[in-house]
């Protein structure tokens, strides 16, 4: 059920957008065909004809926190949320069915055969915890910081799952099985390392990924618009000085992809990360 009214920056056609749009930017990463940004929320700029591009719109619609999303028309709704969680990369989904509490930020599954990891977590959705239980469940719940929490209590009561968080973003999930302390990474399993990055929150950590995968929360994330790699000063809200010295060190680990909670993913071969994480510490230093 879509809240809010109908936005006059809509095209006319089937899709709208409400103003209920918090601008999180998650519909125009999706289908980025259909949502574009005017003054400061989401709209329809152009609506979608072909059936694809119909089904990205309603994977938007799925995914928008706030329900700012309708259609007149629903077929392929259902289809679309079939879909969820959506593949990104070799074992790891994208959720979508992003929670106004965590301002839409994403979350991703990770499929392994010892156990399957939900990163950060989504809004509670039967038909995704449906979906997640036919991929196997979900052994593990990794909480990168207190702002992306959403509803892993929940996920973590129906899968049995084990949650991990930081003792100082311990308040968001004070029942976490899981509590890491200190600021020095751990090696999980050879598949997965914590590092903590403190900045954005005290305790923000992220999660990496047989070293090719980095799930970055709130601390960093790709620009498009930028063609770079991210932080942002303005939702800064621990130490920026902090935030920067957390970059410094990640820089010194290897991977391939980011994974953020806020903003765009991307793929990048090693040097070119090495390259983008340096010009990104030189503007947080300037
Ligand atoms: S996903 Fe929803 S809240 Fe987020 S920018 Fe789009 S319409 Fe707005």
């Amino acid at each position: 059920m879509n809240q809010g009214k109908s936005l006059n920056t809509n095209v006319p056609g089937n899709f709208y957008v409400t103003s209920a749009c918090i601008n999180c930017d998650q519909c125009r990463q999706i289908a980025p065909h259909t949502f574009s940004e005017v003054a400061n929320l989401s709209a329809v700029t152009n609506q979608p004809n072909e059936y694809h591009e119909v089904i990205k719109a309603f994977y938007a619609l799925i995914s928008c926190p706030t329900g700012a999303i309708g259609s007149e028309q629903k077929d392929g709704l259902s289809t679309a949320i079939q879909d969820f969680p959506l593949p990104i990369i070799d074992n790891i989904y994208y959720c979508g069915f992003t929670s106004r509490h965590s301002w839409g930020a994403s979350s991703y599954l990770i499929l392994h055969p010892e156990g399957n990891w939900l990163i950060d977590s989504p809004r509670w959705s039967p038909q995704l915890v449906k979906r997640i239980e036919e991929m196997g469940g979900i052994k593990y719940i990794f909480l990168t910081h207190q702002d992306d929490v959403a509803d892993a209590n929940k996920y973590a009561k129906r899968f049995q799952a084990e949650r991990f968080i930081h003792a100082l973003e311990k308040e968001s999930q004070p029942d976490a099985e899981h509590v890491i302390q200190g600021m020095d990474s751990i090696q999980w399993h050879t598949d997965y390392k914590f590092i903590m990055v403190p900045g954005h929150t005290k305790g923000h950590m992220v999660f990496l990924y047989r070293n090719k995968y980095l799930f970055s929360g709130d601390h960093l994330a790709w620009d498009n618009e930028l063609n770079g790699l991210s932080a942002h000063r303005d939702v800064c809200w621990f130490s920026w000085k902090t935030q920067t010295e957390s970059m410094e060190r990640l820089a010194k680990e290897k991977f391939e992809w980011i994974l953020p909670g806020h903003g765009n993913r991307v793929f990048l071969s090693q040097l070119e990360m090495k390259n983008a994480m340096v010009k990104l510490i030189e503007q947080m230093k300037s």
